[in-house]
């Protein structure tokens, strides 16, 4: 099953040209990682695939689940499954995290035609999904991030993802500021909650990540495209050897 189809996708923000054709594609069961330098246009292309208005898509096509996602409103692309974890979460201060997070479950299950929970059994549910990143149930009634550390605003993130059950949940730089406990807290979620039947695109500048959650495909993007695709391996052949070697193959090809 196919659930992202992303061909020669452009895009400019504030007149400049941004996303200069990409291509990609994603399969149910499958985790990407997309890596690059800063600049190259990776959360550029997040931001494009959950709808953010400051970016101008210019051409090309994204589809998701058979569907063109661009033509959705933000809303509804969350309700149908798409995920995307901010690499700086919002804080919603006077709202309560389990409020919050009860708002968005029951619009996703709404879509997915699935009846409504109620306060209590939504309680219940909730407490069971803490455990996926052993969080203190205290989290649940403070506002939504206010005044979380940055780790507990990623595990937060995490445990949304946990109950809305995304078909396809993007991470941009989740990773970065993270301590190696909240790193190892945070991918053990990511692991837990990717399974045959949904997709993974992991947004990383460093390869620290990959050691714990192991990608089934490696992209490396520059210049708002995707020049080399490899396996796990890549990730380390770019650690070791830095991006400027892809530029070179990727010139040399032309
Ligand atoms: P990455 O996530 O790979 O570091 P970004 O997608 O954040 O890259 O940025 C890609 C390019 O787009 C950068 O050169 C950045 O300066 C530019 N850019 C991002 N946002 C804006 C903006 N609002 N106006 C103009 N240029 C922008
Ligand atoms: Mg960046
Ligand atoms: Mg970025």
């Amino acid at each position: 099953e196919v659930i992202l189809s992303v061909r020669d996708l452009t895009a400019n923000v504030d007149g400049t040209q941004i996303l200069k054709g990409l291509n990609l594609e994603v399969k149910a069961g499958e985790i990407h990682a997309i890596m690059g330098p800063n600049g190259s246009g990776k959360s550029t292309f997040s931001k494009i695939l959950a709808g953010h208005p400051a970016y101008e898509v210019t051409g090309g096509e994204v589809i998701f689940l058979g569907e063109n996602l661009l033509e959705k409103e933000p809303e509804e692309r969350a309700r149908s499954g798409v995920f995307l974890a901010f690499q700086y979460p919002l804080e919603i201060p006077g709202v309560s995290n389990i409020d919050f997070l009860r708002v968005a479950y029951n619009s996703r299950r709404k879509h997915q035609g699935l009846e409504e929970l109620d306060a209590f059994d939504f309680d219940d549910l909730v407490r069971q999904k803490l455990d996926v990143v052993k969080m203190d149930p205290a989290f649940l009634n403070r506002s939504v991030n206010e005044g979380f550390s940055g780790g507990e605003k990623k595990r937060n993130e995490i445990l949304q993802m946990a109950l809305l059950e995304p078909k396809l949940a993007i991470l941009d730089e989740t990773d970065s500021g993270l301590d190696i406990d909240a790193l190892k807290i945070v991918s053990g979620g990511v692991n837990q909650i990717a399974n045959p039947q949904n997709a993974t695109i992991l947004i990383t500048h460093y390869q620290r990540l990959l050691n714990y959650i192991t990608p089934d495909f490696v992209h490396v993007m520059e210049g708002g495209r995707i020049l080399t695709t490899g396996g796990k391996e890549l990730a380390l052949e770019l650690e070791e050897r830095g991006y400027e070697w892809v530029r070179e193959e990727d010139a040399a090809e032309v």
